[in-house]
């Protein structure tokens, strides 16, 4: 596939930047990207491309971007970084790694796997291997600052921490939105490219989106109705609205689900009066979305990072599933419906089935979920001596300074450890704290298969890319990276494998993420890579259809909808409620377009124009406070302050301030040159590592905080 002099090639590309997995079109002259659009015959996006899709090649082009390994030398302000080859990289590595392992347990390993890991190929197929290998019982991922609640009910109603209900957005007559914002997004555990047109269509043939979010978002301002619903109250308006499904007689509940009448009597103080007391969602509003949901023909019940990052987003979960249930909207057409991805992570077990709380963490005693601890407890199993202490981490393509909870203090900790190794493309808040930095190829230069998203996305197709640019001499993928780390580590440990075991694991490493999705898709039996290499926009495998009870995964075929685990959260619920204090401001996150969580903001073209980085406030709240519009304040909470610039506006609920999450990379030390003069603070040196779900996820939203003037 080289490119000589003088070319100019059209080459079909997919970005990789979220989960919409758009297919682009990628104009190459002389082995550059001189321009990227979306890919109009692309079955699944339709030709939809965002700002962050044109700009992908940003990323591959960037100076800033490290292209060769590089270590420390010295530390803070004054550390330099210098290049050294892949063989002194991995080894040094491995060492550190090892002589953690080695002198303190396997546990003394640590390891942090950043949201990118999930729209990579190569970290999907030998990531896991690499972390199989090590045995630590401390993974850590952006899971738990996202998206877990939603895999802990999977698990528990459907037997598959990803067997998760897609939203039929292109069927539904109904779609009720809480805390999602696909407008700017384009979806999340709905891989839904092209929603704006999607949405147009869904008006055009008569249907509704009804929107509850504490801010009037982009989502909100084209929906049929938005509702100010106050952060994290949402599980005591979902509750109440599947109370009002029984109390309308509005239920129709197929043969396969049990626990109905658990469920009617746990929700039977959750009145709709008590949620409005609550939520600030008037009572008879609550009564008539139920009726008009329940009625709809065909209607989808979609919650996103506004109701998963609080401190019942499983509860909330659990409650959307409960509202598609009951009213007859699962498995059915315009309602909500399971995949049938052409490579079955679920039904082929290639992704686990999911457990919880097979062990604990260390200091906390927080229960993992699906193998991996939440990271807001990531910073005490560092700085907590004692046996099972975290001595070295190994981050892959994350940043959690700036993505997790208090995140300047687990800053702070990861320069406190023996060793710290890091695969990423950057020097960043994070990295700066590694010892070595090992950079993979870019997405353009790597083969892509979406293993996760096809399995989550509104419509069954399968599409692989090859890669669009050629590897440069002397560069490594990110799978031969991870296979590298393992077997070189696995090679220092003083409790060898068994040579059998050993053998197999590289073995098992060293086949290619291609090939490992050629084999998979024969297992499939829906396409072959024949068929997605004659056709690289992708293959339609046509649309959602009902799939029940077949496709669920729990032993018994049944879908238990009263999991006591759940049931045990209610009281929490009903207390937190009691103790919440009306007069307080409280802190949620947002998300906007030219974003991409705490990275592209190196791209000049996504960061130019209007600053996006302030304080949104309401102009009451300005008011009240004394503040004016544009002035710097200073917010503080539990955890720490940061001062910014305040904008006043009436999209925010009054008592809700917003800040935009990924910000604030101003560090002395951090090569990403373009990015520290993004202005903006992180909201993450806000928020608290002590308020979990009882998923283990991060309770973002609904942070107290006070807003004074500086
Ligand atoms: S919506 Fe934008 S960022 Fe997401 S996959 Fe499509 S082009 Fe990329």
């Amino acid at each position: 596939m080289s490119c000589h002099h003088g070319e100019v090639e059209k080459r079909l590309g997919v970005c990789n930047l979220c989960e919409a997995i758009c297919g682009l079109e990628l104009t190459v002259e002389d082995g550059h990207v001189t321009s990227i659009r979306g890919n109009p015959d692309d079955p699944l996006s339709r030709g939809h491309i965002c700002p962050k899709g044109v700009a992908l090649a940003d990323v591959h082009d960037d100076p800033d971007r490290l292209r060769r390994p590089v270590e420390r030398v010295g530390s803070g302000p004054d550390a330099q970084w210098v290049e050294i080859s892949w063989d002194e990289a991995l080894d040094r590595t491995a060492d550190g790694l090892a002589a953690a392992v080695n002198g303190h347990g396997r546990d003394a390993l640590g390891v942090y796997l950043g949201n990118p890991n999930v729209h990579s190929l190569g970290a999907q197929t030998h990531g896991v291997g690499m972390l199989k290998t090590f045995r630590t019982r401390n993974k850590f991922s952006a899971g738990s600052v996202d998206q877990v609640p939603h895999q802990l009910v999977a698990w528990l109603l459907f037997g598959h921490q990803l067997l998760i209900p897609i939203p039929d957005i292109d069927r539904t007559s109904y779609f009720l939105v809480f805390g999602a914002n696909p407008m700017a997004s384009n979806g999340s555990l709905m891989t839904v490219p092209d929603f704006p047109n999607r949405l147009r269509e869904l008006t055009a043939r008569g249907g509704r989106m009804v929107v509850l979010d504490p801010r009037r978002t982009e989502t909100a301002k084209v929906a049929d109705e938005h509702h100010f619903i106050r952060p994290a109250t949402d599980a005591v308006v979902l509750l109440s609205m599947v109370r009002e499904l029984f109390e309308q007689g509005l239920t129709c509940v197929p043969s396969y689900v049990e626990g109905i009448e658990s469920v009617r009597l746990a929700v039977a103080d959750f009145t709709p009066e008590h949620a409005e007391e609550v939520s600030g969602v008037p009572a008879h509003e609550i009564r008539r979305i139920t009726r008009d949901f329940a009625t709809a023909d065909g209607a989808a019940a979609y919650g996103r990072v506004g109701v998963s990052t609080q401190g019942f987003g499983s509860v909330c979960q659990w409650a959307i599933q409960c509202l598609n249930i009951l009213s007859g909207n699962f498995d059915r057409e315009g309602g909500v419906l399971f995949t049938e991805p052409a490579v079955d992570i679920v039904g082929k077990r290639i992704v686990g089935a999911g457990h919880r709380d097979v062990w604990r963490s260390r200091v906390r005693g927080a229960p993992e979920l699906a193998g991996e601890l939440p990271v807001s407890i990531l910073r005490e199993e560092i700085e907590t001596p004692g046996e099972g202490q975290i001595r070295a981490v190994l981050t892959v393509a994350g940043n959690p300074v700036l993505s997790t909870p208090d995140g300047r203090s687990l800053g702070a900790a990861l320069g406190s450890l023996d060793f710290m190794a890091a695969v990423d493309l950057y020097v960043n808040e994070t990295t700066r704290h590694a010892d070595v930095i090992l950079p993979p190829t870019t997405a353009l230069e790597r083969d892509q298969y979406d293993l996760v998203f096809h399995a989550l996305a509104v419509r069954n197709t399968a599409r692989f890319t090859p890669a669009v640019l050629d590897k440069p001499e002397g560069a490594m993928d990110d799978w031969e990276i991870f296979r590298e780390i393992a077997l070189r580590t696995a090679a220092r440990l003083d409790r060898r494998k068994p040579l059998a075991k050993a053998l197999r694991e590289r073995a098992r490493l060293s086949v290619s993420p291609r090939a490992i999705v050629t084999g998979l898709l024969l297992a499939g039996r829906r396409t072959t890579m024949r068929a997605l290499r004659a056709n690289p926009a992708g293959v339609d495998l046509g649309p959602l259809r009902p799939t029940m009870p077949a496709r669920l995964q729990t032993r018994d075929r049944l879908i238990h909808l009263a999991p006591d685990i759940v049931l045990a959260d209610l009281p929490r619920l009903r207390a937190a409620t009691e103790q919440r204090r009306a007069d307080e401001l409280v802190l949620i996150g947002r998300r906007h377009q030219r974003d991409n969580n705490s990275w592209m903001h190196n791209s000049e073209r996504l960061t130019r124009g209007r600053p996006r980085h302030q304080l949104l406030m309401h102009p009451d709240d300005l008011t009240s406070r004394g503040l004016t519009d544009g002035s710097q304040v200073r917010v503080s909470s539990r955890v720490g302050e940061v001062v910014t610039e305040v904008r006043g506006t009436d999209e925010m609920m009054p008592g809700v301030v917003s800040l935009p999450h990924g910000y604030g990379h101003q560090v002395e030390g951090v090569r990403m040159d373009n990015a520290t003069k993004v202005p903006g603070v992180s909201i993450n040196d806000l928020t608290d590592p002590e308020r979990l779900d009882m998923s283990g996820n991060a309770a973002f939203n609904g942070t107290p905080v006070a807003v004074e003037p500086v």
